[in-house]
């Protein structure tokens, strides 16, 4: 099976891409991926289009659904908005509305910062 994207922790194979392509709300999280991260994706040299690696973003982001706050894995909120980011529980979610607007929905958003952001590769699963 051909390897879409390499870094850890995730393998991410085209199937499990086209499964995601298929769910809800994946596609508008791959067109809500700020410019920024697909930059400094690319400066650590991930490789194919713009729009691969905001797939890749995405899919990243999908799997380990890591709370935009706390960081906590598998968590169950999703932004409606951007369909990007995650959270473990509504309380963590209503903190993070302020810092999370900025970027929300907007391609050219700031960089994320949140914890098990891209810039902050989370921990390999026990
Ligand atoms: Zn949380
Ligand atoms: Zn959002």
């Amino acid at each position: 099976m051909a390897e879409v994207c390499g870094p850890k922790p995730f393998r991410i194979t085209a199937d499990v891409l086209t499964a995601h392509m298929g769910l809800p709300g994946f596609r508008a999280a791959v067109s809500n991926v700020p410019a920024v991260d697909i930059a400094m994706l690319r400066r650590q040299g991930c490789p194919g289009s713009d729009d691969m690696v905001a797939q890749c973003v995405a899919l990243h982001k999908w799997m380990s659904r890591n709370c935009n706050l706390c960081g906590a894995y598998d968590s169950e909120t999703r932004c409606k908005k951007c369909n990007l980011v995650f959270y473990c529980t509504e309380e963590h979610r209503q903190k993070n509305k302020k810092a999370h607007r900025l970027r929300c929905c907007r391609r050219d958003g700031p960089a994320d910062t949140a914890p098990g952001c891209l810039t902050d590769p989370p921990p390999e699963k026990k």
